[in-house]
C-alpha cells in the first residue's frame, strides 16, 4: 500500500515538474504537485508505526497552517526570499533526520551499515551547507546582509576539512566525527554564500535548490524511503540544470559564480557615477507622443514592474497601442526581477498572451529596427556596462540591447543603480528619455493621454 502511494506520488511530482515547465500548463502542474504531496503524507503516515494519529495530525496542521499563512502574506516581490527560506528548512530537516537516524537507527529502520553511514554523512553535510547557505541567501535577498569578503583559501580549507571528516566518519562511524562534520558543514555553508551577491544571487538560489534535492535523496537512501530518493533526485537535477541555464544566460561559469565574488566586490566599490551629466527627462505627454508616432514598441519589464505592480497597466497600454496599429512585444531577460520566470509569471497574471512574450535571444535582434523600447523598472538587464566594462560585476552577462532602439523610454524613480549596484550609462544616451516616478502611475498617466488624444 505504502509503496503504491509513494509510486503514485512520484509520478505526480514528475507530472508536476513537466507541467511547471511552461506557463500554459503551470496550474495543472501545481495541482499534480499538491495531489502528490497529499499522497506522500498519507504514505509517510502509514509507513511509520511509532506515531499516533493525533500527533501526526497536529504536525500536519501546524506545518500546513504556517504554509497557508506564508502563502497569503508574502508579496510576489518577496518570493525569492521565501524560496530560499524553504530550502533552508529542507537543509535543517536533513540535519535533524541524520542525527535521528544515527542515534535511533531502529526507529528509522536504518541498519547503519557502512553504506548507510556514507549516505547519512553525505545527507548531513549537504543538508548543513544548504541550511546555513540558504539562510544567508534569505537575509541577502531581504536586504539584511551585506556582502562580506571571505578569503577563498578559507573556503578551500573548510571544504577539505569537511571531506576529511566525512571520510573518517564513513570508516569509523565515530560520533565525534559526525558532530564535527555537522559543525564545519554549517560554517562552510555560511562562508560560501557570504561573499556572493549582486547579479549572482539567482544562480546561488537555484544551486541551493539543487543541493536541497541531493540532500533529500541522500537522506532517502539512509532511511530507505524511495519517494525521498526520487523526489530529491528530481529537485537536485532540475536545480542543477536551471543553474546551468542561468549561468549560460549570464555568460558565467558555476565556479566563477561561487569563487569569483571577492574580486567583484572590490570592483563594485569603484563603480559609482559621481558626475552630474545632463539627462533628458520627459512627462507622460512626451512619452505618449513618442508612442503615438511609433510603429513598433518593445516593452522590457524588470524588477521595478514587480514592485510597482505595473503589469496590468502595461497590458492596458499595449491594448491601446495595438488598437492604434502599433506592434507591441514584450522582451524577457533570463534573470529579470528576483527569481527565474518572475516577469513571465507577472505578465501571465495580467493576461498578456504568451505569443507576445519573447526571450532574450529571440528578441535582441529586433531592437535596431524598433521605434521605442519601453523599459519598465529594469536596469541591470539593459546595462551596457555588462558588455563594455570588464571591471564591473555584471560583465559578460548578455543584456537586452534596448539602446539600439530609436528611442528608449526609461521608467524608474531615480537615477539609482539596480540590484548589482552598477550605474547605467544608458540614462545619459541621446536617444533616452527618462520618465522618473512610479512605473505603474507613469504608465497609467501615459494611457490617459493616449486615450484622450484620439487617433
Ligand atoms: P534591477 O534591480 O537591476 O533594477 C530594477 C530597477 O527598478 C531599479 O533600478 C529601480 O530604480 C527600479 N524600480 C524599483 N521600484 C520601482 C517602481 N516602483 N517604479 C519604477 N521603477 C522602480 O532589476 P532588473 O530586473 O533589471 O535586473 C535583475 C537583477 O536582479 C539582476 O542583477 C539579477 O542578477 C538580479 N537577481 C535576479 C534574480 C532572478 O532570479 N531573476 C534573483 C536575485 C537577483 P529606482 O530605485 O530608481 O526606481
Amino acid at each position: 500500500m505504502v509503496d503504491a502511494l509513494f509510486l503514485a506520488a512520484a509520478v505526480c511530482f514528475i507530472l508536476a515538474l513537466r507541467g511547471l515547465s511552461s506557463a500554459e500548463t503551470a496550474c495543472r502542474g501545481n495541482l499534480f504537485g499538491i495531489f502528490g504531496m497529499i499522497l506522500a503524507c498519507v504514505g509517510a503516515y502509514l509507513s511509520i508505526n511509532f506515531l499516533d494519529m493525533g500527533f501526526t495530525l497536529l504536525a500536519i496542521a501546524i506545518g500546513g497552517g504556517i504554509g497557508v499563512y506564508v502563502a497569503r502574506v508574502v508579496s510576489i516581490t518577496a518570493l525569492p526570499q521565501m524560496v530560499a527560506g524553504f530550502h533552508s528548512l529542507i537543509g535543517l530537516a536533513a540535519v535533524l533526520i541524520s542525527f535521528g537516524a544515527y542515534y535511533a537507527p531502529g526507529l528509522f529502520r536504518c541498519a547503519c551499515s557502512s553504506c548507510n553511514v556514507a549516505e547519512l554523512g553525505l545527507g548531513l553535510a549537504i543538508g548543513a551547507v544548504t541550511f546555513v547557505g540558504s539562510a544567508v541567501a534569505f537575509m541577502k535577498l531581504h536586504g539584511n546582509c551585506p556582502n562580506y569578503r571571505v578569503p577563498q583559501m578559507l573556503n578551500v580549507f573548510f571544504g577539505a576539512l569537511v571531506l576529511s571528516l566525512f571520510s573518517y566518519f564513513v570508516f569509523t562511524g565515530s560520533e565525534t566525527a559526525l558532530l564535527l562534520l555537522a559543525a564545519f558543514s554549517l560554517i562552510l555553508g555560511g562562508t560560501l554564500v557570504l561573499p556572493i551577491g549582486g547579479a549572482d544571487m539567482p544562480v546561488v538560489v537555484s544551486l541551493l535548490n539543487s543541493y536541497s534535492g541531493w540532500t533529500a535523496s541522500g537522506i532517502g537512501f539512509t532511511i530507505d524511503n524511495d519517494l525521498l530518493i526520487i523526489t530529491g533526485a528530481l529537485v537536485g537535477a532540475s536545480g542543477a540544470i536551471l543553474s546551468y541555464i542561468m549561468c549560460r544566460g549570464m555568460n558565467r561559469s558555476i565556479l566563477d559564480v561561487i569563487f569569483g565574488s571577492v574580486d567583484r566586490i572590490e570592483s563594485e566599490d569603484r563603480l559609482r557615477i559621481s558626475e552630474s551629466r545632463p539627462i533628458k527627462c520627459g512627462s507622460a505627454e512626451d512619452a505618449a507622443m513618442v508612442l503615438r508616432n511609433a510603429r513598433s514598441v518593445i516593452i522590457v519589464p524588470g524588477y521595478g514592474m514587480a514592485t510597482s505592480r505595473a503589469q496590468y497597466a502595461l497590458k492596458e497600454m499595449a491594448d491601446v497601442l495595438r488598437n492604434r496599429g502599433v506592434g507591441v512585444k514584450y522582451a524577457i531577460h533570463p534573470v529579470a526581477g528576483r527569481m527565474p520566470g518572475h516577469m513571465n509569471v507577472l505578465l501571465a497574471e495580467a493576461g498578456v498572451s504568451y505569443e507576445d512574450v519573447f526571450e532574450l535571444e529571440a528578441i535582441n535582434g529586433e531592437f535596431p529596427s524598433c521605434d521605442v523600447a519601453y523599459v519598465v523598472g529594469a536596469n541591470d538587464i539593459t546595462n551596457p556596462a555588462a558588455l563594455n566594462d570588464p571591471s564591473c560585476s555584471i560583465y559578460g552577462m548578455p543584456i537586452l540591447e534596448v539602446g539600439k532602439a530609436a528611442t528608449v523610454l526609461f521608467l524608474k524613480r531615480s537615477l539609482g543603480a539596480g540590484y548589482a549596484g552598477v550605474d547605467n550609462e544608458l540614462f545619459f544616451a541621446s536617444n533616452t528619455m527618462m520618465l522618473l516616478g512610479d512605473a505603474k502611475a507613469t504608465t497609467e498617466d501615459v494611457i490617459k493621454v493616449l486615450r484622450n488624444s484620439g487617433r
